[in-house]
């Protein structure tokens, strides 16, 4: 091994762990990451950031006579700094390069047994089985894990501007347009910036439906607390504010609160919601399946009569149900026991295990 590259957004995690590893074994390997200067403490990185980086360690071995020597043998001409010319050259086992053309395009997606994806199922079920089309729809999305639903099947963030914008350009987007809005914020997103917007929108009496996902955390950033919930940033005891009563006493009218895993009721009420005429506000509720402390209950499992209509990956998509080696199957592992599946099966083919 003759070097490691680390490109690592946030802290030096692996990269402390791997100097660690190599520091343990006495290995003398350099790494390049962070702590060396090769990437920048801050910052998102991007593709020119990560290449301006890789240069620093590619412009360093033009100058290396060893390296250019044993480059000259190994390919027979002169090393032009090319880190791409670099990688195509490099010859990997037959395992690994099996495993490089098998490895599956995955997309980001949201958690098994995420609330959101129970909202956002229920969210596209209502407004087809109220007969719009897709491109009757306007989704305007906030910042969190929720921006997720961009992704198929569900498309359900058309686009996101800025911390609690889906609030006020999905007002925007009603007067507009004649689409049907759907905004979604998180409940920590909406006392950050959504408060006002809504206001506005009772004030000029839009005609929009707003869904809080109220996940009782920030989970995007860690699982830090919100105002929502009785304990403040220290771990100490704090009043939590109710978003229903805030909604309430903002003078919206049409105010609903479900557990979005509760699939039928929710398609219900965001018919209702849909079709209301004026500001329509859903509080979606159910904690992240992230917060510590949840007991796990027992897993799904697919049942022998399974007839592979895919229904369950393909309009659901919880990465813990795949279709592998010709069969449908739970990953007992990742499932959070939700028992979204289980009401998506149009086959009853799903139940929960039973004897563990
Ligand atoms: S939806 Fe039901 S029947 Fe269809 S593939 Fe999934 S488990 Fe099988
Ligand atoms: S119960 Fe079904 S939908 Fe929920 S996490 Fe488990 S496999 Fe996924």
């Amino acid at each position: 091994l003759e070097g490691v590259f680390i490109v690592e957004e946030v802290d030096p995690v692996l990269e402390r762990d791997v100097l660690a590893v190599l520091g343990e074994h006495n290995l003398d390997c350099p790494v390049y990451g962070k702590f060396d200067g090769t990437f920048p403490m801050v910052h998102e990185y991007n593709g020119d950031i990560v290449k301006e980086s890789f240069n620093k360690v590619i412009c360093d071995l033009k100058d290396d006579e060893e390296f250019l020597e044993e480059y000259k043998s190994e390919y027979g001409n002169d090393f032009d700094g090319d880190l791409i010319e670099i990688i195509e050259k490099m010859e990997f086992s037959d395992g690994l390069n099996e495993l490089i053309d098998n490895i599956p395009t995955r997309a980001p997606t949201l958690c098994a047994g995420c609330s959101h994806r129970s909202a956002y199922f229920a969210a596209v079920k209502a407004y087809q089985e109220l007969g719009y089309d897709k491109s009757d729809m306007i989704f305007a999305s906030d910042i969190g894990c929720y921006t997720l639903g961009i992704s198929p099947p569900y498309e359900t963030a058309d686009y996101l501007l800025a911390m609690g914008s889906s609030v006020g350009d999905g007002c925007g987007f009603s007067i507009a347009t004649n689409q049907h809005v759907m905004s979604f914020i998180g409940d920590s997103t909406f006392f950050h910036s959504g408060l006002s917007p809504l206001v506005n929108a009772v004030h000029n009496k839009n005609k929009f439906v707003l869904t809080i996902l109220d996940n009782r955390i920030t989970a995007m950033t860690g699982g830090q607390p919100n105002p929502g919930i009785p304990v403040d940033g220290m771990g100490d005891e704090a009043p939590a504010i109710s978003i229903e009563d805030i909604v309430e006493a903002i003078g919206v009218k049409f105010m609903k609160i479900v557990n979005p895993h509760n699939i039928k009721k929710t398609v219900d009420i965001y018919k209702e919601a849909l079709e209301y005429d004026g500001v329509a506000v859903v509080i979606a509720r159910y904690p992240c399946t992230l917060i510590k402390g949840q007991k796990k209950k027992a897993p799904m499992v697919i049942k022998d009569n399974c007839v592979k209509c895919l229904t369950c990956v393909k309009t659901l998509a919880c990465p813990a149900i795949s279709y592998l080696n010709d069969k449908v199957v739970v990953d007992e592992a990742l499932c959070k026991s939700c028992t979204v599946c289980i009401q998506v099966c149009p086959n009853k083919a799903i139940g929960v295990k039973k004897g563990d």
